[in-house]
């Protein structure tokens, strides 16, 4: 996976974001055990606001823009348009994109944590190998550990013939013993910072 849109898509002497080209592992959560790879939700304040979802996998972010932000309510679908893989130390990404910029606007980082297949056991490799998979064929299913959003979670590719442009897909809770009709998105707080968005 490359990081090359990403990098074409911006200018680093102005924007504050990281350029992907130095590697910051060593800001992965304690938290972390083998099969877990982690994940963070931005939200940001773009032309349209919305909340970046992004799963680590294979040194990259694969990353999707969700207008309405994800539900713990398994009966709400959202839309999840697939956008170019963000670098790793997006990850602790938080603050403005000027202006004249992609992206412009402020940026908050509205969750985080660890994620992995739902069968995966505990095994690194067998994680990645469904992960993997499951991008491929259009049917990502994963367990969330993080501060605000819990439990799984599927993101399914939408049919080609309802998406042209081939990149939207529908994020949803699964009925879980975290799932909730409480609308996780009235929290507007960071969970890195005390910023609020
Ligand atoms: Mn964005």
């Amino acid at each position: 996976m490359s990081l090359a849109e990403y990098q074409k898509k911006r200018k680093f002497d102005e924007t504050p974001e990281p350029t992907g080209e130095k590697d910051v592992g060593k800001k992965r959560p304690k938290l972390k055990t083998g099969k877990n790879l982690r994940y963070v939700v931005q939200k940001h304040k773009a032309s349209q606001l919305h909340y970046d979802f992004r799963l680590e996998l294979d040194g990259v972010l694969k990353s999707w823009a969700v207008p309405k932000g994800p539900s713990l309510d398994p009966k709400e679908k959202r839309l999840a348009m697939m956008v170019e893989d963000h670098p790793l130390d997006y990850m602790n990404f938080e603050g403005v994109i000027p202006k004249g910029n992609y992206g412009a606007g402020e940026v908050i980082v509205w969750d985080h944590g660890l994620y992995h297949s739902p069968d995966a056991a505990d095994e690194p490799e067998a994680n990645k190998r469904k992960l993997r998979a499951g991008l491929r064929q259009g049917r990502l299913d994963f367990v969330m550990l993080g501060k605000k959003l819990k439990g799984r979670f599927t993101l399914v590719k939408m049919n080609r013939k309802y998406d042209e442009r081939g990149d939207s897909w529908l994020l949803m809770k699964y009925e879980d013993g975290y799932a909730t009709t409480l609308p996780v998105t009235k929290d507007r707080s960071s969970v890195i910072s005390d910023k609020k968005l």
